[in-house]
């Protein structure tokens, strides 16, 4: 299958490619050329497979023109090392628990998934030397694609946080690991990483001398697999006869959760319509409210995995319903928005432990909430939980006054040796250490 660039101004790209290069020459974000539809007597079956089975035919749709299916089914094996269950909350409101992998949070799988895609596509080509994953971190992505990628051979993984910005949790998450991973303590913000990083792909002396691409959702590979999970739950909410009216709601900063969940409905998976759900970063709210994207700089908040002024996904969401006329009225008619502040986060987060015994992450709450808020009493709801709390043990624990255990996969990461290497956010001098290397 062939994948277009959204700015149309790039030539088509093998999914070799596309996996590769990332984004494509026109800064344009890569599509399918088409959807298949998975048929309607498969769909009616999903109840009756397990999860890997679910996951293989999901895969198999996207990408059994370009990956033998005994390596397919080998990298879907390996990506689901992990249940992703619904759990009842109250009313008619479920969670889809995503956080039950290596990292606790939904990104485990896109990661793993496009590690060992990638690795196949290295291991073809042979000795034609290593690629690089540069990823710039506010926390929760260098974790995912840190462990996603550990010891898979071919690949070399670039971590860059800013110091003193993330919480001792997460940033032992990829801090620990050695081996090809490397954690790049950068002396500046977020932003700062994000421009260093982004400033490598522009440079073409580096781009010669080494293999560079990314890792975050604009990658094929990452956000496509992560429509396993809707598919998966769509099965289990059937079991318990809950798929009539299913209404998915998705916490959301880069939108590529989202998205996955746009392409399974497209394939043909029964989901009556989304909910977007966003913290005070709000640039889709007010899309659908007002038809105009204003993309700004984003503003801290409690969920920060949705701190995010510039969703990168936007323009996929953007191509996926341009071909229907009117693409706003398009875009409203399947998704609908919500947007909490940090004093509502807290406040949904304590209400439903109250009354439910639930513990929600703050990113969950905003879900939870949003169907709270926009239900209909026929539809059912469930919420996509993108995180376990206790990677947000501080703020849990202080909002609902526990003490929170942390599970023993977190407590392993603790207890490692922190390895890093400090580096000034002046390109000249990243550039200088990736040149070395
Ligand atoms: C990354 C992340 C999100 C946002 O997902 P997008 O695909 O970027 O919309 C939400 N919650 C958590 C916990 C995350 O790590």
């Amino acid at each position: 299958m062939q994948y277009y660039s959204t700015n149309n101004h790039s030539p088509l790209a093998t999914l070799e490619e596309a996996v590769v290069k990332g984004l494509a020459g026109d800064k344009g974000l890569y599509m399918p050329e088409k959807i298949k539809q998975i048929a309607p007597a498969e769909i009616a079956d999903l109840k009756n497979r397990s999860f890997h089975e679910i996951a293989s035919l999901v895969a198999r749709t996207y990408f059994d023109e370009d990956i033998p299916g005994d390596v397919l089914d080998g990298i879907v094996r390996e990506t689901l090392s992990f249940d992703t269950p619904v759990v009842h909350v109250g009313g008619n409101i479920y969670s889809l628990e995503l956080f039950h992998g290596p990292t606790l949070a939904f990104k485990d799988v896109g990661a793993r998934f496009m590690a060992r895609l990638l690795g196949y596509f290295i291991r073809k080509r042979g000795e034609k030397g290593e690629v690089n994953v540069l990823v710039a971190t506010s926390g929760d992505t260098g974790s995912a694609v840190a462990n996603g990628f550990l010891g898979v051979e071919g690949i070399h993984v670039y971590v860059l946080y800013p110091k003193g910005k993330v919480s001792a949790i997460q940033e032992c998450q990829f801090t620990t690991l050695g081996q090809n991973i490397t954690a790049l303590e950068v002396d500046g913000t977020f932003d700062d990483c994000q421009a260093l990083v982004k400033a490598a792909f522009m440079d073409s002396e580096l781009n010669q001398k080494m293999m560079l691409t990314s890792a975050n959702s604009i990658n094929v590979a990452r956000f496509l697999p992560q429509s396993f999970y809707y598919f998966n739950a769509y099965a289990e909410m059937e079991r318990h006869g809950l798929a009539q009216d299913l209404v998915v709601c998705v916490p959301s900063g880069n939108f590529g959760n989202l998205t996955a969940g746009l392409f399974a409905k497209k394939m043909g998976l029964p989901i009556k319509r989304f909910i977007a759900a966003n913290n005070r970063n709000d640039v889709f709210f007010e899309y659908l409210q007002t038809g105009t994207y204003t993309p700004r700089p984003s503003v801290a908040t409690l969920a920060n995995a949705m701190d995010v002024g510039a969703p990168s996904n936007f323009a996929r969401i953007l191509d996926l319903y341009g071909g229907e006329g009117d693409v706003h009225a398009a875009i409203c008619a399947q998704i609908a928005a919500a947007r909490y502040t940090d004093e509502q986060i807290a406040e949904t987060m304590r209400n439903v432990y109250q009354k439910y015994g639930y513990i929600l992450d703050p990113h969950g709450a905003c879900g939870y909430q949003a169907l709270e808020d926009g239900l209909q009493p026929s539809e059912t709801g469930v919420f996509l939980e993108t995180a376990h709390p206790a990677k947000f043990k501080s703020t849990v624990d202080g909002i609902l006054g526990i003490d929170l255990e942390i599970p023993e996969r977190l407590r392993a990461f603790m207890k490692g040796q922190k390895q890093s290497v400090a580096m000034s956010r002046d390109f000249a001098a990243f550039k200088d250490y990736l040149m070395a290397q």
